[in-house]
């Protein structure tokens, strides 16, 4: 039976407000004890997000530790500009992932990440253990945190906990696919419509037997001298030429780029060009858009929901985002932009990762193209699409359950593997590295797997830079990008919010909320957290045979566009794997040189 305890110590108190982040919140779901614990001094020196969860995940993750035991470690984190300065509500999710081993922090935004951060004051994250004897979820109410028996949710989908628990609440939980434990399984909030979606954080928190957090609070009253650095703020990033592209059309205008790059992945990753750019693009997403969505305190809105009229008639509430429409547009050969939101919402309700899902269906779409006989699917084909995604998220038969392990995992069972684009189990995201080499070597070293939000080289080196296959100048934009982006999650920055943070990384923030960090001590702080991680990944068995390239990329690029005919050289890119290695100071086989001791 889980106990009920609120904050241990201080039953019953409301702990003070301040906007210095110093405490954790420890629950054990085993015991059911919720208890506040001040943030360890190592800790304290990473300030927050990303760094915060490397510290106790180095320190508490052990190599024998299964994803999916109790044992593992389920982090929310979040740093101190959490919403008090525009586009920070942003959560980070943290733990061992179930699908590729490694550390995986993976982020979401909307209101939830303020909510939390306003429901507990003092605190920079929460650190869920043990697993619970029955389903429960974790309520924070106005800063009193239970855990709570709750066997009733079982098989809900997160927008369907919003009518349990009412107006006023913000949640984070998990839809079928986390309790299935899907290895892939994403952890959504804002009624499912944003998603901390790569890796399985969600099968972590099925696992744990936690469907959601639920939290209830208001947002403080901020002195003067915070309001009027928030509205400079706010101004900077509607004025910055960088964020344009977010105020405008958000991620959608991306299918642009890459559809003229030659790099959008395309029937099963054999094409850079879509032939049916038109129906899915970014002119056919402004004439569909319904609303503008926004997170909280953001002034870019960079979301949108759509009003289609295709193959289905279907209204969204946010979405579908770029990587969405890539990987189940394109890569599955659909074109119809009702057909992809369709796709879209499913995986939603479910509770599934689109990348991964688009790149397994597109993968059985080759496979039946090339005479690999897995399942009988061809490009296009919407209603099998569903098939696969309710085989997937429910774990029917060999098929689904099977699928629900990962691509990798599927085609080391199925055969196939000439045909599968990932790096340490992880589905590549849309762009095609024939396209834009740098992208090779930024998703062979990305610390989680194959990701795009590490290192998005192809800004600087392809859409708008000249150097698409250039795999000299490509290190140091990775490395570059993984310091500076490490910083910023350190602080749980929005990504797209980077033109404006970049250029101090959050300092002058920082100071005025009592934390004194210089923007050279902050971008030394990034390689630091990067460094740290890549030692728990290296303690969990992962070096240089793991930053590898999938055979699928040596061949060459078929179709239409820029790219066409081209591939990746192996030599080259281990070539780009040396000086990369060179640039961070570690050895050859990718280890770093000291470790940090925990
Ligand atoms: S830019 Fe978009 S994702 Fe980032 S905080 Fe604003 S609305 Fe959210």
């Amino acid at each position: 039976m889980i106990l009920i305890l609120f904050f241990g110590s201080m039953m019953g108190e409301k702990i003070t407000e301040n906007f210095k982040l110093d405490k954790i919140l420890r629950v054990d779901l085993t015991s059911g004890s919720v208890k506040s614990e001040p943030l360890e001094r190592g800790a304290k020196e990473l300030i927050g997000g990303k760094g915060v969860a490397a510290f106790y995940m180095l320190k508490e993750v052990k190599p024998e530790i299964d994803p999916l035991s109790p044992e593992n470690r389920l982090i929310f984190s979040w740093g101190p500009l959490t919403g008090l300065a525009p586009t920070t509500s942003r959560l980070v999710v943290s733990t061992k992932s179930p699908l590729t081993g490694t550390f995986l922090d993976s982020y979401s935004g909307g209101m939830f990440p303020a909510k939390l951060r306003f429901g507990l004051p003092g605190h920079v994250a929460i650190i869920f253990e043990g697993k619970a004897e029955e389903m429960c979820y974790l309520s924070v109410d106005h800063g009193n945190a239970e855990l709570v028996p709750a066997p009733e949710l079982r098989g809900k989908s997160v927008f369907e906990l919003y009518q349990k628990f009412g107006d006023g609440a913000e949640i984070a939980g998990i839809g079928v696919g986390g309790e299935k434990m899907v290895r892939y399984a994403t952890i959504s909030s804002d009624r499912g419509t944003h998603h901390a979606g790569r890796g399985g954080a969600g099968a972590v928190m099925g696992s744990k037997n936690l469907k959601c957090v639920v939290v209830k609070s208001d947002p403080p009253a901020l002195p003067k001298e915070i309001r009027d650095l928030a509205a400079a703020y706010v101004k900077k990033l509607r004025e910055n030429p960088g964020t344009q592209w977010a105020i405008q059309i958000g991620t959608a205008g991306t299918t642009f780029s890459s559809q003229s790059a030659g790099l959008l992945p395309s029937l099963g990753w054999r094409m850079g060009r879509f032939f049916g750019y038109d129906s899915i693009g970014p002119e056919k997403v402004k004439e569909s858009v319904k609303e503008r969505k926004t997170c909280y305190f953001c002034p870019l809105a960079c979301g949108y929901a759509l009003k289609l009229k295709g193959k289905f008639e279907i209204e969204t509430r946010k979405g579908p985002e770029y990587e969405t429409i890539a990987m189940l547009g394109p890569n599955c050969g659909i074109d119809d932009l009702s057909a992809i939101s369709k796709l879209d919402s499913l995986c939603g309700e479910y509770g599934i990762d689109t990348i991964e899902v688009g790149n397994i269906i597109g993968w059985l779409m080759r496979c039946n193209e090339e005479g690999i006989k897995i399942f009988d699917i061809k490009f296009g084909d919407v209603e099998k699409c569903i098939q696969v995604i309710e085989a997937i998220a429910h774990r029917d038969g060999r098929l689904g359950n099977t699928l629900a392990d990962g691509l990798k995992k599927a085609a080391s069972v199925f055969g196939g593997e000439d045909f599968i684009a990932e790096c340490k189990g992880m589905g590549y995201p849309g762009y095609d590295p024939r396209g834009s080499v740098a992208m090779a070597l930024a998703y062979a070293t990305s610390d989680r797997g194959a990701c795009h939000k590490r290192s998005w080289a192809v800004g600087p080196t392809t859409f708008w830079g000249d150097a698409p296959y250039d795999y000299e100048k490509a290190p140091r934009f990775v490395k570059e990008d993984h310091d500076n982006n490490s910083a910023l999650w350190c602080l749980a920055i929005c990504d797209f919010a980077s033109p404006v943070y970049l250029e101090d990384l959050g300092s002058e923030w920082l100071r005025a909320l009592g934390y004194n960090f210089t923007r050279e001590q902050l971008k030394s702080l990034g390689a630091k957290v990067w460094s740290m991680v890549r030692e728990f990944n290296v303690r969990h068995g992962f070096d240089r045979k793991d930053d590898y390239l999938p055979k699928i990329m040596t061949r060459p690029l078929e179709g239409e566009g820029p790219a066409r005919g081209k591939s990746i050289d192996p030599e080259k890119f281990n070539q780009m794997l040396d000086k990369y290695y060179e640039l961070q100071g570690w050895t050859k086989d990718g280890k770093p040189k000291s470790s940090f001791g925990l």
